[in-house]
């Protein structure tokens, strides 16, 4: 029962507001290498223990933080790159916020030596649970180095979700990828372990980085891409239709210096291949837009991964334009992949960039705070819209909140998943399972969703939703349709978990979410609930709405299909399909497993 208000202790609100920027290892790494990138290092070191789970250490040779102002660089909102409201039109540096050192400070073991050129001696500093435990004087060359340990060793519940060492060093190596592509001029040194893992020399020319970064073979399939219009400019290299990826893994888009994996993006940057590169194929992109500070608002995501723009339509049109440039689209070529008898015109593509622009402005309100507090000088020319291109459905794969033990239990009982033995993993999404007298395939995310579907249905059917409340709840703004249609269905979302309240104007607010959902994908579950409820399962009863709910829910919680899987998280796995569900069919009516009796490999070995 809740007792008084009372204000949370500043270790507690800390430690809270630290979940926002400190997700996983690779968040970690992320913020120490942008604030070495802003001290204007030459040379950055990375050495990740565990995977980075264990400990983080990143050096560099930048500025160095003077004596007397080291305290204050774990203070929150305590930082050097902005003073007042107008510097955020104006920002040039990866960070700004001041957040990133005290959030790692109070959820790690932080250990700082730096120094300043000004100054003969360094700082070493030790901060732990937020509180500064040590602070003395010590040799050391110009410049700063951090060792976090003890990462998240008093939040054991995001502990729980990490994924094994070897995917968190993964997503490390991501982190630290993309920022080496958005600054080639650094020199990046990583090892693992203490052993050297990459050797990143810096450089003025990118395609020399890609090289490096992302690999010989994609670096020399790709072509150079510049254009520049109404003080917007897109420059970078671009793939050949000739080479494909399977997902949209190797798109990197920078705006202003900052990688973003933004919606619209991407979707123009599909719109410029489609019809010249086949169905469900990605290019690969390396591409830098440059905007001036006032058109861009950066400070919309706490991991700064997406943006608002001024003029979406017209960057749009201008990543479509440079691309096909690039790549040598011309209406003729654009047909030679996929159906030559749909030829598109150009309101097609109008059609298509309308309904990304749709998207896009559901996603971020109609109010635009930002761009109206600050006039832009001019708008210049309007940029010219691409020739049309036809639809693409970007996927992108999303984290999963998949929380698993860490050890894998000695299965118990007879029968069921428990009796089986499992022997891997084919195409990284169906699990092989084998006993003396079947073979036994499992679909991974199709098992997942019929297990998190079933809990959510045995909570929503008198237990008590298990659900997570957002310390800083998530306000959405959309359209008044939706509104209305959401706050209609408030009481069956809260059932399941998802608290949603009126917010006042086209707003609502998100206050929690299902257990098994992060946090942070809020906003997306809200968007994606949208686009789930078909306008049939709109006018249903209330009552009847919660099964198309519950689908939505499981569907965006359960583990994606192409995702390698521990034997740990196997074996959670089985034990809960043991214990929930017998059913053979997700949700959606597609089969959770496919058995293949003795007597069925006998007969397809013409034994029999
Ligand atoms: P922000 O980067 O948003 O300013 P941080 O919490 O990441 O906030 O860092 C706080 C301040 O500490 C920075 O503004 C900067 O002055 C200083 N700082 C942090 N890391 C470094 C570094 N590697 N070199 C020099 N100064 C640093
Ligand atoms: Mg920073």
């Amino acid at each position: 029962m809740p007792k008084q208000i009372a204000i949370l202790s500043s270790t507690l609100t800390h430690r809270i507001a630290a979940g926002e920027v400190v997700e996983r290892p690779a968040s970690i790494v992320k913020e120490l290498v942008e604030n070495a990138l802003d001290a204007g290092a030459g040379e950055v070191y990375i050495n990740l223990e565990g995977g980075g789970c264990e400990e983080i250490r990143v050096a560099d040779n930048g500025v160095g933080i003077p004596a007397a102002e080291v305290p204050l660089a774990f203070a929150r909102y305590a930082t050097s790159k902005i003073s007042q409201f107008e510097d955020l039109y104006g920002i040039h540096s990866f960070g700004f916020r001041g957040e990133a050192l005290p959030s790692i400070a109070s959820i790690a073991r932080v250990e700082m030596v730096t120094r300043s050129a000004a100054e003969t001696a360094g700082i070493c500093c030790v901060v732990e649970a937020g509180e500064v435990r040590e602070c003395r004087e010590t040799g050391a060359p110009v410049g700063t180095s951090l060792i976090v340990s003890r990462i998240f060793s008093e939040v054991p519940v995001r502990r729980k979700f990490l994924k094994s060492d070897l995917a968190e060093q993964g997503a490390c190596i991501d982190a630290i990828t993309r920022l080496a592509l958005a600054c080639p001029e650094v020199t990046f040194r990583v090892s693992v372990g203490g052993k050297p893992l990459l050797h990143i020399p810096g450089t003025d020319d990118l395609s020399e980085r890609i090289g490096l970064t992302l690999g010989r073979d994609l670096a020399s399939a790709l072509v150079k891409a510049a254009e520049e219009k109404a003080g917007a400019k897109l420059e970078g290299f671009v793939s050949r239709p000739t080479f494909t990826r399977s997902n949209a893994s190797q798109i990197y888009i920078y705006v202003n210096g900052r990688f973003v994996k933004d919606h619209l993006l991407n979707h123009a940057v599909m719109t410029a291949y489609r019809r010249i590169i086949a169905p469900r194929r990605y290019p690969a992109a390396v591409l830098a837009l440059e905007l001036a500070p006032a058109d861009v608002d950066v400070n919309v995501h706490p991991a700064k991964l997406e943006v608002r723009f001024r003029y979406p339509r017209e960057i749009y049109g201008l990543i479509v334009t440079v691309i096909q440039a690039a790549v040598g689209v011309t209406p003729e070529s654009a047909d030679h992949v996929g159906e030559p008898e749909v030829r598109e015109g150009r309101g097609d593509y109008v059609a298509r960039v309308e309904e990304a622009l749709k998207r896009y402005r559901i996603s971020t309100g109609t109010e635009k705070l930002f761009f109206t507090g600050y006039p832009r000088a001019s708008r210049g020319e309007a940029l010219v819209l691409a020739e049309p291109s036809p639809p693409s459905s970007l996927t992108e794969p999303l984290a999963t909140g998949w929380a698993l033990p860490e050890k894998e239990k000695k299965s118990e009982g007879e029968g069921g998943y428990g009796s089986l033995r499992y022997l891997g993993q084919v195409a990284d999404t169906y699990l092989v399972f084998a006993d003396a007298t079947a073979l036994v395939l499992v679909d991974q995310h199709a098992a997942h969703e019929r297990i998190l579907y079933e809990k959510l249905k045995d909570r929503t059917e008198g237990g008590a939703p298990q659900s997570q409340r957002l310390l800083l709840p998530e306000v959405v703004s959309l359209p008044p349709r939706e509104l209305a249609f959401l706050a209609d269905s408030a009481p069956i979302l809260a059932e399941a978990g998802l608290e949603v309240e009126p917010f006042g104007g086209d707003s609502l607010v998100v206050k929690a979410v299902p257990s098994f959902l992060s946090p942070a994908e809020a906003r997306q579950l809200i968007l994606d609930i949208l686009s789930d409820y078909g306008e049939t399962d709109r006018r249903l009863p209330l009552t009847d709405r919660r099964e198309r709910l519950l689908m939505s829910l499981a569907c965006r919680g359960a583990v994606k299909a192409k995702r390698e899987l521990s034997v740990a998280e196997v074996g959670a796995l089985c034990r809960e399909l043991d214990a929930f569900s017998q059913e053979v069919t997700c949700p959606h009516g597609r089969p959770v497993r496919l058995t293949f009796s003795v007597v069925e490999l006998e007969k397809r070995f013409q034994r029999r």
